[in-house]
């Protein structure tokens, strides 16, 4: 590794880099975004009506990691403001859900020009974006007809509906998955059945990866980490990323009034590094594993971790703890001091090789983790979303075990918060008839080869699928282009009408997925239907959204689109039962009630707008387990934390899927030979002014926080690079366009572009808005056949 990079890397205090950015915009901006400010719209207790004006509650609702609740402020039947939560003196017990800059913007998405405003169907080649006016009722005969014709020629296996999260709701959910209800599944479950996903976009290796060390993926609350006197967070940013109602920030903030140090280690000074952390960390995308393993190394070295703790609760540290038929030289330890196969000690020094962290800043970091208790180990989804995505998520919570900070306040396993939930029902969706289900990340591949499909690609339910996909249900959602990898390559495979046969796309706007649909619906925003969310953060709540304004133009609602199609497809009454949303959203109350006798009548809930459950003490995850290992043993195979997993051991590949977490060199990680050509690791943050693709077209978050790609001094410097210049960024995949921001909060050798922005590509195809996804490539995870898109290199020159 270049020795210039290791001299540039050295740790920088939060005191220093305040000085040093104290006259950027940069700086400026990030803690402005954190003031919470009250003087934007303050009602006092809620809210209180001017002349001729009244107050609506309603909220917040895609997918940030938060939901907020809003108060609309109507004059003549017009939306004029939206105020925030303002219940009660928002303390740590009972903290206020306000709403962040994104939610105070709404109205520029209500009234947005470029609403979708009737249905339309296409008339160019399809991803033209060339569509006709029609009717509702030939969009919905259109839609029957091709439902039926799939069934019938292909079962119901070849219909799909594709992973969308930008709509949330009891009754109007895009993410569907079998603990959840809804209309979507409702009518699509009533038609026979669909073919299903599992994984999500933001978290497929947190999820799959956890349960192979825990049995079940908890972690403490969030209020709990008052309790910590040290927090290292691990490519977590909430201060960008739960904003608002998650109130991630707060927290910590919170933690850091009562005395706690807080670390961050990230390739970029985030804005919660900026506004929190006491030393920030930054370390090469895809290496955060051989951090771990030096870490490791160090306290084992050093004696510095309890053993008492690995011995009773954990499986395959040492040799000692191995499962029976495992071979001498396969535990953790053993790989860490370089005694199995490869042979190689994970020492502080070949750490710093590899991740461009100096190995003083490792042994000084090693020495704080096991020498402050409780210390909390958080790790963002960030680092997940690489080449081998699976390896940190197992990774850090050895750290947890390894200082015995699992199972008690304060500390927690090295997973992520947890959260105090609050239970309201669901519009019942029944079963689904189809037990086929894909990872949610391959979908496209399903489309080209789903009939070859099996376990090996991830299918579960069935041993193969017996069909392509043959028709996509997109609701509310912008991964069917915008969000999934490899934009150009996906593209081609959308276009091709033999491949997939039907599109349907029911959104508020015509994004770059709504061009590739053949029957386009326009939704209705939240604003204008009724509905329930829920969140579970520090404390649980759930939100009422009343309707505010009538549906706009000719929109139609998810209910009322899957009511009318049930209709023609013989099973309206079945469907309906007779019920409006307001009804189904009465019963979903009525469930509310049974689990929570505290929770409102649905009058007042509705009125109101709000329930918060009453303050709970801090969830400890895995508790009982630690506390009583002999009557609660963990949900493992084994009942111990399993940081050996015979169950990985037995899938045999242990280059890719090992069955201790370790540091796995990735493809286009900082060790690929293809960095002679692209040198550039590209990583695709999320952005405060978006919730992934949601607001991109609104223009106050433009004038907030514009589209823009993060690059070291030096990267700039080399290519004759200022703030504010226009790049070009590209590889073999493809190229876009994208004014870059020169800022040492970004170490050298990595580039970031916030993602979520809309694919505009030009006549030759490079995109002028800065979609990262046009450089992302399309290769699963090996375990959890999940998305890579922080794994990219590329290179960059002036525009
Ligand atoms: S985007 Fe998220 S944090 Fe912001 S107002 Fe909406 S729900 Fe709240």
């Amino acid at each position: 590794m270049a020795e210039d990079t290791k001299l540039w890397l050295k740790p920088i205090s939060r005191r220093k880099f305040l000085a040093l950015s104290a006259a950027t915009a940069g700086g400026a901006a990030a803690l402005a975004t954190l003031s919470w400010d009250k003087k934007a719209g303050a009602v006092p207790g809620g809210g209180t009506a001017g002349a001729g004006e009244t107050i609506v509650p309603t909220s917040c609702v895609h997918n940030c990691g938060g939901r907020c609740p809003l108060y609309a402020h109507v004059k003549e039947g017009v939306v004029t403001w939206f105020t925030p939560d303002q219940e009660g003196n928002d303390n740590p017990d009972f903290p206020q859900a306000r709403a962040c800059l994104r939610g105070r913007s709404q109205r520029k998405r209500l009234y947005h020009p470029d609403r979708l405003k009737y249905p339309m169907k296409r008339v160019g080649k399809r991803g033209e974006g060339k569509f006709a006016r029609i009717t509702w009722d030939e969009a919905l005969d259109t839609i029957a007809k091709e439902l039926q014709r799939i069934k019938g020629t292909y079962g119901n296996e070849a219909i799909y509906i594709n992973y969308a999260t930008g709509v949330y709701g009891q009754v109007s959910q895009s993410w569907i998955t079998p603990a959840f209800g809804g209309a979507l599944p409702r009518f699509l479950n009533m038609f026979g059945g669909y073919l299903g996903y599992y994984n999500t976009y933001s978290s497929a290796c947190f999820s799959y990866a956890a349960p192979y060390t825990f049995g079940a993926v908890e972690g403490n609350s969030p209020d709990d980490l008052l309790n910590s006197k040290l927090i290292v967070l691990f490519a977590d940013n909430p201060g960008e990323t739960r904003l608002g109602g998650a109130n991630g920030h707060y927290y910590l903030r919170l933690a850091k009034e009562k005395g706690a140090r807080v670390i961050v280690v990230d390739p970029r000074y985030t804005d919660t590094a900026v506004t929190l952390a006491d030393e920030w960390i930054p370390i090469r995308p895809t290496t955060d594993n051989a951090l771990i393993d030096a870490l490791a190394y160090v306290m084992i070295n050093e004696n510095l971790h309890d053993q008492a703790f690995l011995d009773k609760y954990c499986l395959g540290f040492d040799e000692e703890h191995m499962p029976p038929g495992i071979p001498p030289g396969n535990s953790y330890k053993s790989y860490v001091l370089g005694q199995g196969d490869d042979k190689t000690p994970k020492t502080p020094e070949w750490a710093e090789a590899i991740t461009g962290v100096p190995q003083d800043t490792i042994i000084k970091l090693a020495r704080q983790i096991a020498g402050i208790k409780p210390c909390c180990l958080m790790q963002g989804f960030g680092w997940q979303r690489h080449a081998y995505g699976e390896q940190p998520v197992r990774g850090l919570p050895v750290l947890a075990a390894m200082t015995g900070n699992i199972g008690i306040r304060g500390g927690g396993p090295g997973l992520r918060n947890g959260g105090h939930g609050v239970v309201v029902g669901w519009m019942p969706a029944g079963q689904n008839p189809v037990k086929a289900t894909i990872p949610c990340f391959i979908w496209p591949e399903a489309i080209e080869r789903g009939h070859e499909m099996t376990a090996a690609d991830g299918v579960k339910g069935v041993a193969k699928l017996p069909t392509d996909i043959k028709m996509v249900w997109n609701y509310g959602g912008n991964t069917l282009l915008n969000q999934h990898s490899d934009i150009n390559k996906t593209a081609k495979i959308l276009a091709d009408e033999k491949k997939c046969e039907f599109i349907l796309v029911h959104d508020v706007f015509m994004t770059p997925s709504a061009k590739f649909a053949d029957i386009l619906l326009p939704d209705v925003t939240h604003f204008e239907r009724e509905d329930i969310v829920t969140f579970a953060s520090g404390i649980g709540y759930a939100i009422y959204h009343q309707k505010v304004v009538d549906p706009m133009y000719e929109c139609r609602s998810l209910y009322d689109v899957c009511s009318e199609l049930a209709k023609r497809l013989g099973f309206g009454d079945q469907y309906t039962e007779g019920k409006s949303e307001q009804d189904w959203l009465r019963e979903a109350v009525k469930v509310a009630q049974q689990k929570d006798p505290n929770f409102p009548g649905f009058e007042e809930f509705r009125r109101k707008g709000i329930y918060k459950v009453a303050p709970r003490d801090p969830i400890v995850a895995y508790e009982k387990q630690i506390k009583d290992p002999a009557n609660n043993p963990f949900k493992t195979p084994s009942g111990k934390i399993e940081i050996f997993s015979p169950a990985l051991w037995a899938m045999n590949n242990p280059k890719e899927i090992p069955a201790i977490p370790k540091y796995i060199p990735a493809w286009e990680g900082p060790e690929d030979p293809l960095r002679a050509k692209y040198p550039l690791q590209c990583i695709g943050p999320h952005y405060k002014r978006r919730v992934h693709s949601t607001f991109d077209n609104v223009p106050w978050m433009e004038e907030a926080a514009r589209q823009e790609m993060w690059i070291n001094p030096r990267d700039a410097a080399e290519r004759g690079l200022k703030d504010g210049d226009q790049a070009r960024v590209f590889n073999d995949r493809g190229e876009l366009v994208i004014p870059v921001k020169v800022t040492p909060r970004i170490m050298p050798g990595v580039v970031a572009i916030p993602q979520g922005a809309w694919w505009t590509p030009d006549a030759k195809g490079v995109d002028q808005r800065g979609s990262i996804n046009i450089l992302t490539k399309y290769h699963p995870t090996p375990l959890a056949h999940g998305n890579p898109q922080h794994t990219n290199l590329v290179q960059v020159a002036r525009a």
